[in-house]
């Protein structure tokens, strides 16, 4: 038993370097993959549950990779952002999500705007605003049909940077919103000292919704918007994967939804298709 133990270890152990070597090897791909041109953006939308108007979609990277097939963030956004090449591929990301919004016009009602996820480092490097603006005026989209996606971790510092940062893309005109809310761990003070516009509530308080046990994560939600409208916040829901879903956060008083039962990612083509 003791040497199968061993051999078990030595086996885990040359998976486990295999695993990182691949990791390794997937990461050092980007700057090259950049540069190729393998990148590509969907977008979802972000539906109004008052009215089912499209308010506007959030721009999600893929990764066409010539060997491995078309890759979800999940397999490389984690990698980018140990190496810090999450600053060159985020930044890729903005001016892509720009440059294809600014064609979104529609003849009757409000463009949507384009909702970008921002990584921890790259708001906390200095820089971010000069980049924006600069990005804004290059491509001529509005600061009002941009928003940035945060993540409570961007706070969970004691550095001035990030909140200085944020407060000048907000007097922009640019929308922030805070992703996935509800599921990190942080105070909510940076809510009174942020210009925060938006709260998305990750999807797993909308999951079990209309079912006897999820009558906790109805009672979250309800004060959750309470919160967020006492603020001046509006409150996008995740994951709404059914009508039932739909429904109940309307009653709720959420002001949005996102989620398959809106619509799943898609190219900028289907998106718009569906502005007109
Ligand atoms: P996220 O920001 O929470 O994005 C929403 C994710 O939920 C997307 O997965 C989307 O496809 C998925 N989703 C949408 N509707 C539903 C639904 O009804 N049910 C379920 N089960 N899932 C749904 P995706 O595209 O794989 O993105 C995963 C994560 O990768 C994103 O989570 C985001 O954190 C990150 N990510 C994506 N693009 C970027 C980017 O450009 N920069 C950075 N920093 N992160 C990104
Ligand atoms: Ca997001
Ligand atoms: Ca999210």
């Amino acid at each position: 038993a003791k040497s199968a133990g061993g051999a078990g270890w030595a086996l885990y152990d040359a998976e486990r370097d295999g695993r990182e070597q691949a990791r390794q090897e997937l990461s050092a791909a980007i700057p090259a993959g950049l540069e190729r041109g393998e990148f590509f953006l969907d977008y979802q939308p972000l539906t109004s549950l008052h009215d089912g108007s499209l308010l506007g979609v959030e721009a999600l990277v893929r990764w066409r990779h010539p060997r491995l097939g078309v890759l979800r963030p999940d397999k490389f956004i984690g990698l980018a952002e140990e190496t810090g090449l999450i600053v060159q591929l985020g930044g890729w990301v903005l001016a892509e999500a720009c440059r294809e919004a600014v064609g979104w016009t529609s003849t009757s009602g409000q463009p949507p705007y384009v909702s970008v996820n921002l990584a921890v480092r790259q708001v906390r490097r200095p820089g971010l605003v000069q980049e924006v603006r600069s990005l804004l005026r290059r491509t001529g989209l509005p600061p009002n049909r941009l928003q940035l996606e945060i993540t409570e971790s961007t706070m969970m510092t004691t550095s001035e940077e990030p909140v200085r940062a944020l407060r000048a893309l907000a007097d922009l005109g640019i929308r922030i919103a805070i992703d996935d809310f509800g599921t990190g761990y942080s105070n909510l003070a940076y809510l009174r000292d942020l210009p925060v516009t938006e709260l998305k509530v990750a999807g797993e308080f909308v999951r079990g919704l209309r079912t006897p046990e999820a009558l906790a994560d109805e009672r979250i939600l309800a004060s959750l918007v309470s919160l967020a409208h006492a603020l001046d916040l509006t409150v996008t829901a995740e994951g709404v994967e059914t009508g039932g879903q739909a429904e109940r956060l309307r009653a709720i008083g959420c002001d949005a939804g996102q989620g398959w039962h809106f619509g799943r990612p898609a190219s900028p083509d289907h998106i718009l298709a569906r502005i007109r």
